[in-house]
């Protein structure tokens, strides 16, 4: 069923959002339809704001408000521990924890031959040069407990072994085939405590 010009777009463009079926997109649609104007502004300005202020971090390619992430620029921080994570939500799920005090470095997926994505699409070159430049000496490998995870964890393992830092990954316990930000606080606490070397 095909509604008139704009109401259509508006659910076509909720349809490509990830998890918006067409059922869930027709019901936000007639959602902001009732909803009151300065609602409806409210989200469309917060969807613009978000991709005119927000970058990735140079440095850690997290998500960012300036050249470098708030954690980048957090002189507090330790900057001989170094967290690879796949997405800038596993950087929120670690630091709800708050067992972390060290830098992260988002690769920007996971290596997934299916979904056509190679080491190449990651931020692994970035990687070998941070490790260059600065003074790391463990690298914590962070991957989602999965498939991709754990082809990513590997690879990157052997990529950075020879480079003569510490590499480490998270203790087991984390829900096998889910995403590290779907584990609870205390599960990925504890698993980062328990964290152990990669042989
Ligand atoms: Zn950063």
């Amino acid at each position: 069923m095909l509604y008139e010009g704009a109401v259509q777009d508006l659910i076509d463009e909720l349809g490509r959002l990830p998890g918006v079926g067409p059922k869930s997109a027709q019901r936000i649609a007639f959602h902001v339809l009732q909803a009151e104007p300065a609602e409806a502004r409210r989200l469309a300005e917060a969807i613009i704001t978000v991709k005119e202020t927000i970058r990735f971090c140079r440095r850690c390619f997290n998500i960012s408000e300036s050249e470098e992430c708030r954690i980048c620029r957090d002189t507090r921080r330790d900057p001989t521990l170094l967290c690879v994570v796949e997405e800038p939500r596993d950087v929120i799920a670690i630091e709800r924890t708050q067992e972390f005090r060290g830098r992260y470095h988002v690769l920007g997926g996971a290596i997934s031959p299916i979904d056509g994505v190679g080491p190449d699409d990651l931020h692994v070159r970035e990687l070998i040069v941070r490790l260059d430049d600065e003074d790391v000496t463990e690298i914590i490998l962070a991957m989602n407990p999965n498939v991709e995870g754990e082809a990513t964890a590997s690879y990157v393992s052997r990529l950075v072994q020879p480079l003569g830092v510490t590499v480490t990954r998270l203790a087991s316990g984390l829900p096998v085939g889910g995403d590290l930000d779907y584990a609870d606080e205390v599960t990925l606490a504890r698993s980062f405590a328990g964290r152990r070397s990669v042989d």
